[in-house]
């Protein structure tokens, strides 16, 4: 109940409107359905027996009704109703699988629509938690798996409905049939779940983790691919064998996994028909005749067990689906509850200072920063040094609006900075990380960043961070940069997050030992565009060299969670 519960959470006010529609199809679907099947019975009591249409009243009244004068008209018209009946079934039932899929599908980019936009406001606290390959699952994988749970569960109230309606019709035509049929078909649901759905299900645990082993595998291979290329021969073909294993595995289990799907509808249908030959055999056998007069009962039952069992068979089926993919959605719903950044786009005005007043900042327990008082002018040049795991980068999220103190306050020109103008201030700074990651694109699209494409400007920044000429003997903006940047040098990748800084023209611009993997020379020369490039604006650089910071107004030591002026 619970999961219905989480479900109904998952579908917004349309989409459960749509969910409803969906029902009342299917129980349209399902009646259909029962008509198709139960139709045969007539067609074949009047077509082997001319008397049946005057000695039933309900067909003596359509015969009178439309006026026929023969039989073999009202038969052969009879027939051709039927045949035009099958077809618009046919119809329904397509224009049904079409409908099902759609508002599968349509639920499957609403989830991960609704995953993407928690993602992306979630705040930098709670993202550096989580796992971005687990995130990456969720949007990808658990949104499908829970979608596939949303199939399963309406063909499942479909296949319902059909059975109940044919179940009703099937008491009415011979109850006693019915109930033998019944007892049959209950045992070997109950065989079937107790012992073949529990195998899928411990073959289905043993396959996702194979499965998890067998990423792992692979991304260690993609992501230290240096280090196992320095590894000796044997250890190379352990890692080659690792991976044969657990392929091997994967594939066997895939094979157990797909045969035992397989196993229902074959044993269903096996003891199906068998069950309908030993109910004729019985007849005879009890009858000591032919059986002519209960054809058309038994033909009803043939073809109700031939639309039921396939029925029974998607019931188990999923079945299958919940047991095996449930926990996709509490993941999906889990996730979707990820606290979220309520930001309102106010606008900050930075005209004078940045200044921190009795700022702590811890994570979970442990104190990071501690009382920092700290005022930056407009225009000024600051410089943080310490100890790596001081606490600088820390302190430089905090002015950027990436952290929030834990207690004190942030002010822009006397202007607290809250959720109200939060997203403001952070579109006003430029951010030079020490780690860059560059996506597999061109520069161009690199150094753009989804911001409007200026030629003139990119052009610009390219030559301020001193890396134009080197793209001339390239590409130009067209260079391709690999995965992450791979087909770059340290060097190159960090002046490409350079320009990227400056692109945005930003009012404050932060290096975070951003210049840390280039050479001195290289170095200086960036710095001093830097420096130039920053005359008006302000300028906040974390850095170990003292050369980087020569053109700095005020050094910071930060120590122990605490700054001192240098
Ligand atoms: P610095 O930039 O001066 O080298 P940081 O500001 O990155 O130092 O880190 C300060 C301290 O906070 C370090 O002890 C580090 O281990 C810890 N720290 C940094 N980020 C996190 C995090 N996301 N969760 C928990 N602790 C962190
Ligand atoms: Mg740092």
């Amino acid at each position: 109940m619970e999961y219905f519960q989480k479900l109904r959470s998952l579908l917004n006010r349309t989409t459960k409107r749509h969910l409803l529609l969906l029902v009342a199809f299917s129980i349209f679907v399902s009646m259909v359905e029962t008509i198709g099947i139960t139709a045969i019975m007539p067609l074949i009591e009047i077509t082997t027996n001319f008397d049946s249409i005057h000695s039933n009243q309900y067909y003596q009244w359509l015969f009178s009704f439309f006026g026929f004068k023969s039989d073999v008209n009202f038969v052969i018209i009879f027939g051709l109703a039927l045949f035009g009946y099958y077809i618009f079934r046919g119809g329904v039932n397509l224009l049904y699988s079409y409908v099902i899929v759609n508002f599968v599908q349509n639920l499957y980019a609403q989830t991960s629509q609704r995953l993407f936009k928690t993602y992306i406001s979630m705040p930098y606290q709670v993202f550096v938690k989580k796992n971005s390959s687990y995130l990456t699952k969720v949007i990808l994988t658990e949104a499908v798996l829970m979608t596939n749970v949303v199939h399963a569960i309406l063909l499942m109230v479909t296949e319902c409905f059909v059975i109940i309606f044919l179940y009703v019709f099937m008491l009415i035509a011979s109850w006693k049939i019915t109930l033998i049929f019944t007892v049959a078909v209950m045992i070997q649901m109950i065989f079937l779940t107790q012992t073949i759905s529990k195998r899928i299900k411990r073959v289905g645990v043993i396959r996702a983790e194979v499965q998890a082993k067998f990423y792992e595998i692979i991304n260690r291979l993609f992501g230290n691919f240096k280090h196992i290329k320095l590894q000796d021969k044997n250890r190379l073909n352990a890692t080659s064998n690792e991976f044969t294993m657990e392929v091997n595995r994967y594939a066997k289990v895939n094979v157990a996994n797909t045969y035992l799907n397989s196993f229902p509808r074959v044993f269903l249908e096996a003891s199906g028909f068998s069950m309908i030959v030993l109910l004729l055999i019985t007849l005879v056998y009890i009858n000591q005749s032919n059986i002519s007069y209960i054809l058309p009962t038994l033909s009803l039952f043939v073809l109700a067990l031939y639309r039921l069992l396939p029925s029974v068979n998607r019931i188990i089926g999923g079945y299958n689906t919940l047991m095996y993919h449930h926990k996709s959605i509490d993941i999906v719903s889990e996730e979707l509850e990820t606290s979220q950044e309520n930001l309102i786009n106010e606008t900050v005005e930075f005209k004078h200072k940045i200044e921190l007043k009795n700022v702590y900042f811890s994570y979970q327990e442990m104190l990071v920063l501690e009382n920092i008082n700290l005022t930056i002018g407009k225009g000024e040049k600051i410089a943080f040094v310490g100890e790596s795991g001081s606490g600088k980068s820390t302190l430089m999220d905090l002015i950027i609006g990436l952290c929030q103190p834990n207690k004190g306050e942030m002010r822009i020109d006397n202007v607290l900075i809250d959720e109200s103008n939060l997203q403001n201030w952070r579109s006003q700074i430029g951010y030079i990380p020490q780690q860059v990651y560059l996506f597999d694109e061109t520069i161009k699209e690199n150094v753009c960043f989804g911001r409007k494409f200026d030629r003139a400007l990119l052009d610009k920044v390219l030559k301020q961070a001193n890396i134009f000429d080197f793209l001339q003997t390239k590409q130009g903006i067209g260079t391709l940069v690999g995965e992450g940047g791979i087909q770059l040098s340290g060097g190159q990748k960090q002046r490409i997050a350079i320009a990227r800084a400056l692109y945005g023209q930003p009012e404050v611009l932060v290096l975070d030992e951003a210049t840390s993997a280039l050479d001195d020379k290289t170095e200086k020369t960036i710095m001093d565009e830097i420096y130039k490039i920053t005359k008006n604006k302000t300028l906040i650089v974390i850095a170990h060299r003292l050369s980087t910071i020569s053109g700095c107004d005020k050094i910071y030591k930060v120590q122990d969670g605490i700054i001192t002026q240098q």
